[in-house]
């Protein structure tokens, strides 16, 4: 199967064979056809399937065909839960239409809003967004949605988990009702099945990867390490292999900070991405790591999202998250379009419940590898593959008018709490900062149901209640902050 087949243009055809692609993914062989013929779409694809160039692709060709855009409106809009993400998705989207005249943009929060209000005022054609600054532009005029004909849910699973179900649905209430529509998730959970209901007409269903399994091309491994060894085992570990690009995930940013100090001293160059870094320190930082300049990048689960790097070929868990699906995430980072890559994770014997949960999830066995050195004094107990989960039946979702009146979730996005007791509707946009929201999850209940719908794409129930949900995304004091304004 070749790009010219899939019914890609000239100016399209180009860019690509400029970058290197040879032939469409199985996402891209699926999604730019459906796309292409005006279907809504949805997709269970995994990051890292090359699920970007099979939105993006079909919607410049069609953007292409259609009229010019008018001042400060916009013609297709992608929505992303991290500012990283967004920012990947427009480099996408402005090198696979460098031969057009399409005019792309990104905005997010964490950085001056005047810039993106003026750059908005000439129109713009594909427009990447984090919903909360979407709303604050449009709350002061920048933005008009009414030429707009796409729309794309990017990572919506994230986008929910990340409490954004109150900006999505305002957002949604602000767009014409005849429009496109794709949406993009690793995981298909009852919310995310609600959201579909009334968003997405007819769609083309497509699904790439089986819900949860971990790339295949990531070798993973684990060294069983007392927990006060750890930074040594981390240093040694890099030392050891010379590895050079390495991705290290932190559960907290405090920690993360600590660990950058920690090889700065044993002369690792390193840099740390998470929440409480400006977003210029945090696009530096990433940059810096692209080219080489730094050895490692020590990252949080939400600042990680959108870290893209061509076949980088490093990551290790220097603690396990609290999330089974965390690990799928993060490990996806390397191994990415068909490279092969390493992720390797720290584990003490207080983070046994947490590998149990990861095995039980991807169905498979991490193998153990205990390091020169590092034989700990608590080792790991052997424990068996525990058999995955049964999904429950999934809640009958509710009619769309119903869902708007019902959740107290949704009412209350926990990242709008803070930092007053004021209700998100009450807060002036220059009360939300980026520190509003949270990311040290604590495990969800439902995290390995494996059922799949008719498609093949994963329809995994949610089986939590919704008071233990909101339980459970209530960041805890020193909360990992993602800062989407
Ligand atoms: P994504 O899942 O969209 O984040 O893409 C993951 C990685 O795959 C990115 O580095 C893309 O540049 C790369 N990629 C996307 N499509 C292709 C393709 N057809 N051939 C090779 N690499 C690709």
């Amino acid at each position: 199967m070749s790009f010219t087949e899939l019914g890609l243009n000239d100016h399209l055809l180009q860019a690509l064979s400029e970058k290197g692609y040879q032939e469409p993914t199985p996402i891209q062989a699926a999604a730019i056809p459906a796309v292409l013929e005006g279907r809504d779409v949805m997709a269970a694809a995994q990051t890292g399937t090359g699920k970007t160039a099979g939105f993006v692709l079909p919607m410049l060709q069609l953007l292409a065909q259609g009229p010019k855009v008018r001042a400060n409106s916009v013609r297709a809009l992608v929505l992303t839960p991290t500012r990283e993400l967004a920012a990947q998705v427009e480099d996408n989207a402005e090198y696979y239409g460098r031969h057009t005249t399409l005019k792309t943009e990104v905005v997010f929060g964490g950085v001056k809003i005047n810039p993106q209000m003026q750059r908005l005022r000439g129109g713009v054609d594909l427009l990447v967004a984090t919903p909360g600054r979407l709303l604050d532009l449009h709350s002061q005029n920048a933005v008009r949605f009414d030429q707009l004909e796409i729309l794309v849910l990017d990572e919506a699973d994230r986008m929910l988990d990340m409490g954004f179900i109150r900006d999505i649905r305002k957002i949604l209430n602000l767009l014409p009702a005849k429009r496109q529509n794709l949406l993009f998730s690793a995981t298909f959970s009852a919310e995310i099945k609600d959201l579909a209901k009334g968003l997405v007409h007819n769609p083309v269903e497509v699904s790439v990867s089986p819900e949860n399994a971990t790339a295949h091309t990531v070798e993973q491994w684990l060294i069983p390490v007392d927990k006060s060894a750890k930074t040594r085992a981390l240093i040694e570990v890099i030392k050891r292999n010379s590895w050079y690009q390495v991705l290290v995930f932190s559960r907290t940013k405090h920690g993360a900070n600590r660990l950058v100090a920690q090889l700065d001293k044993a002369d690792i160059k390193a840099a740390a991405i998470h929440g409480n870094k400006s977003q210029g320190a945090r696009t530096r930082a990433l940059q810096e790591f692209k080219d080489g300049d730094i050895q490692v990048l020590v990252a949080t689960d939400i600042a990680a999202r959108g870290i893209d790097i061509k076949e980088l070929p490093h990551v290790i868990n220097f603690d396990l998250p609290n999330i089974a699906e965390d690990y799928v995430h993060r490990i996806g980072r390397t191994g990415r379009a068909g490279s092969v890559g390493e992720a390797v994770s720290l584990v003490s014997l207080d983070e046994l419940d947490l590998l149990i949960e990861i095995e039980r999830l991807t169905q498979s066995r991490i193998e153990r590898r205990e390091m020169e050195g590092f034989t700990p004094n608590n080792p790991l107990p052997e424990i068996a593959l525990k058999a995955p989960r049964k999904p429950k039946k999934p809640k009958t979702p509710k009619p769309e008018g119903e869902q708007k009146s019902r959740g107290n979730s949704e009412r209350k996005p926990q990242r709008d709490r803070k930092p007053s007791d004021r209700k998100p509707d009450e807060r002036k946009s220059s009360d939300r900062k980026p520190s509003d929201r949270g990311d040290n999850h604590k495990p969800r209940s439902n995290s390995n149901s494996t059922a799949k719908n008719s498609s093949g794409a994963s329809n995994a129930p949610d089986n939590r209640t919704n008071s233990q949900r909101r339980r459970r995304r209530r960041p805890s004091g020193g909360g990992e902050v993602n800062g989407n304004r």
